[in-house]
C-alpha cells in the first residue's frame, strides 16, 4: 500500500503540469520568491528551480525577502539572488516587470514579510510549490502536498513531470540535495520516505557531492556559534510533567556571542534528544523587530502547527513550526508554560 500511496501523493497532477507549461511558454519575466528568513529548503528549491528554468531556456530572478545564513551562501547560483530588504529598488523594478511569479516553500503571502504588499497587489499569475499545511488561495497553480519532505523534493517532481529528468545538471542536483538534507534533519524526520531516499540517490547520480554538501552546511561553525550553543544548552528548562523542554536566548546573550544570522539554527532540536521529551521550543529575543521569535518542534502526534497558529501567530508543519510574541521574554515564557496545562493529555499520550 505504501508504494501506491507515495506514487499518488508524490506526483504533480497533469492539469497543473499542463498549466505550468502553458504559463512558461507565454511569459519571460519570471520571478522566484522563497519565504522570509529563508532556510536550506527555501534557498535550495529557489535555486534548483532557477537552474531548471535555465535548462529550459528561461531566465528568472530570485528575490529573497531578507538575508539568510552564511552556511547557505555557497549553493550554486547564490550570487544571482536579490535581497528585497537590501536591494529594494532593484527588486521592486524586477517585480514591476514580472509576468509570472513562483512562490516556494510557503503558502501565505504574509510569510514574505516586507514583500507582502507588493505581492498582494500584483496582478500576475502565481505558481505555488509548497509542503506546509493550510495553503492560502492566491495562486493559479497550487502544487501543495503536506506529505512531502521538502519543497526541493517537489521541485524534483516538477522536473520529472515535465519529462526533463535528463536535464538535471550537477547544479540542480546540488541545490535540491541541500534543501532535502536540511528540511529532513539529515533524512531523519518522519516526512522522509523511501521515495525521498530514491530522489536523493538520483541527485547523487546526477552530480550532487553529498559529503561536501554536508560539510559546507554542518561543519562550518564559528567558535562564537559553539559558545552560543553552550549558553543555549545551559538555559535549557525541562518540564518533565509535560514532556516538554525549552530554551531561551536573550538579545544580550546573542550580542555577547557576536550572533550572526543562522547561528541558532538547529538549537531547538536538542530538547527532543532528551529521552521522553516530545515537545521542544526555543525563544529568541529580537530587539530590533521587538519580538521573541519562537521555534517549535515535536515528535509524534502533537501538532506544533496548531499550537503555533492558535497561540503564537505562526504555523508550519505538524512536527516543526514557528511563531512570534510581542511580549517580553518572561511574559512569553510564562504564557507558554501556562498553556501546556491545556495540552497535558495530548503531550502524555
Ligand atoms: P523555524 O522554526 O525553523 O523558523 O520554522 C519551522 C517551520 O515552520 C518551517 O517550515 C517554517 O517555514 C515554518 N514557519 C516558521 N515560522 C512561521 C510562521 O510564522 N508562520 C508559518 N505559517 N510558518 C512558519
Ligand atoms: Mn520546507
Amino acid at each position: 500500500m505504501s508504494m501506491l500511496y507515495y506514487c499518488i501523493f508524490a506526483r504533480m497532477n497533469s492539469a497543473d503540469v499542463a498549466k505550468v507549461r502553458e504559463l512558461l511558454s507565454k511569459y519571460n519575466n519570471i520571478i522566484i520568491v522563497p519565504h522570509k528568513n529563508p532556510d536550506g529548503d527555501a534557498i535550495g528549491s529557489a535555486l534548483g528551480l532557477f537552474h531548471f528554468l535555465k535548462a529550459l531556456g528561461k531566465s528568472s530572478q530570485i528575490i529573497v525577502p531578507n538575508d539568510y545564513p552564511k552556511f547557505l551562501k555557497w549553493i550554486p547560483g547564490n550570487e544571482t539572488i536579490l535581497n528585497f530588504e537590501r536591494q529594494n529598488s532593484q527588486s521592486i523594478e524586477f517585480l514591476e516587470k514580472a509576468d509570472l511569479i513562483f512562490t516556494l516553500d510557503f503558502n501565505q503571502l504574509s510569510r514574505t514579510g516586507q514583500m507582502e504588499q507588493v505581492l498582494e497587489s500584483s496582478q500576475v499569475p502565481f505558481i505555488m510549490i509548497d509542503h506546509h499545511q493550510q495553503p492560502d488561495d492566491y495562486a493559479i497553480v497550487t502544487y501543495s502536498d503536506v506529505n512531502m519532505s521538502s519543497t526541493c523534493e517537489m521541485v524534483y517532481n516538477v522536473i520529472e513531470a515535465f519529462g526533463e529528468h535528463a536535464s538535471i545538471t550537477p547544479e540542480i542536483a546540488t541545490c535540491l540535495y541541500a534543501g532535502i538534507l536540511t528540511d529532513t534533519g539529515s533524512f531523519k524526520f518522519s516526512s522522509t520516505t523511501s521515495r525521498t531516499h530514491r530522489v536523493v540517490a538520483e541527485l547523487i547520480d546526477k552530480g550532487a557531492q553529498n559529503m561536501q554538501i554536508h560539510q559546507q552546511i554542518f561543519d562550518t561553525n564559528s567558535p562564537a556559534r559553539l559558545h552560543l550553543l553552550g549558553i543555549a544548552l545551559s538555559n535549557l528548562v525541562i518540564l518533565q510533567e509535560y514532556r516538554t523542554a525549552y530554551i531561551t536566548l536573550s538579545q544580550k546573550e546573542l550580542d555577547q556571542n557576536s550572533f550572526s544570522k543562522g547561528d541558532t539554527e538547529g538549537f531547538v532540536n536538542y530538547g527532543l534528544t532528551l529521552e521522553g521529551i516530545v515537545f521542544a521550543a526555543i525563544f529568541i529575543e529580537n530587539q530590533e523587530e521587538g519580538i521573541i521569535k519562537i521555534s517549535f518542534r515535536s515528535v509524534g502526534d502533537f501538532s506544533v502547527n496548531e499550537f503555533a497558529r492558535n497561540h503564537f501567530d505562526g504555523g508550519g508543519h505538524t512536527n516543526a513550526a514557528g511563531g512570534r510574541s510581542t511580549n517580553a521574554m518572561t511574559v512569553t515564557v510564562e504564557r507558554f508554560t501556562s498553556l501546556l496545562n491545556e495540552y497535558q493529555s495530548q503531550l502524555q499520550s
